[in-house]
């Protein structure tokens, strides 16, 4: 059976700095999901741990702060659950403890957020080659998940965002051998996390969609399931959320199967409480 788009993990409010736009609330969110005919959607700003120390110069909003947009609007057609995309640093620290993580309903880990946003007067991630970019990616994706989280409700998002080397951002991937790959991958399948699609295939030539597809077949492969999340941040990234996740449903053949569990377990539950 082929793989059916009914949510969508991956959305920013007004309450994250790379959005701040008052359109984006939760009310306007959880009807674009309804427009939309999906029946879960997450809500998964960027915050840091309040018990975590982030000697950084960029100001982060806080996770406490976070949780004054619940409790979140629901539907008996779409349930809304509130997540957190949780960033590393340039220290490649975590933002997040396990124990807030348990609490929240579901995390999306970001380890590719290796841009100038985060790191304003760290350089040293910003301004790598592409050769130490994919590899210090790398060294942040095992030390994401060698950590004590409940992987079963964390996803693992954008892996071929182009923040990971701005400067080169396809050609980097190209320097990640499928053995290195295989590793992560297989590693995120045993842990049991699910790997987040949201790429525009449209926005590539064949060559380049091609480097992008290969990691998500060889995570295919190793048996991870998928998730997708459009990572809106305006009204505006909803317009063809739809019709981009059905394209690369296509493109990676991807079957109900193949769907990260929680999707399915989450829905279920909710039509549980609903009837
Ligand atoms: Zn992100
Ligand atoms: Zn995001």
């Amino acid at each position: 059976m082929r793989y059916t788009i009914d949510h969508d993990l991956h959305i920013h409010s007004r309450f994250s700095i790379c959005s701040s736009d008052a359109r984006q609330t939760p009310e306007a969110i959880l009807a674009y999901g309804l427009a939309s005919g999906f029946r879960l959607l997450a809500l998964t700003d960027h915050a840091w741990d309040d018990e975590i120390e982030c000697p950084t110069p960029f100001k982060w909003r806080t996770l406490n702060d976070a949780k004054a947009l619940l409790p979140l609007p629901q539907s008996p057609k779409c349930r809304f659950v509130f997540g957190l995309e949780a960033d590393m640093n340039c220290f490649d620290t975590l933002g997040i403890t396990p124990q807030h993580t348990q609490e929240l309903e579901l995390c999306l880990l970001s380890a590719s957020h290796m841009h100038s946003y985060q790191f304003g007067s760290h350089p040293d991630l910003h301004t790598q080659s592409p050769e130490e970019s994919a590899a210090r990616y790398k060294k942040r994706l095992h030390l994401m998940m060698d950590a004590p989280l409940p992987f079963e409700k964390c996803g693992l998002t954008h892996f071929t965002c182009g923040s990971v080397c701005p400067q080169a951002p396809i050609d980097w991937l190209k320097l990640l051998s499928d053995r290195e790959l295989e590793d992560i991958f297989t590693k995120a399948a045993t842990k049991g996390m699910g790997i987040e699609l949201n790429f525009n295939p449209d926005g590539y030539n064949q060559e380049d969609l091609k480097i992008i597809l290969h990691p998500y077949f060889i995570a295919k492969k190793a048996g991870c399931t998928f998730y997708f999340g459009g990572d809106a941040h305006h009204p505006e990234g909803f317009f063809a959320t739809r019709s981009r996740f059905e394209k690369i449903v296509d493109l990676l053949e991807l079957e109900e199967k193949h769907k990260f569990p929680y999707v399915t377990e989450t829905i279920a539950k909710a039509n549980a409480e609903s009837n």
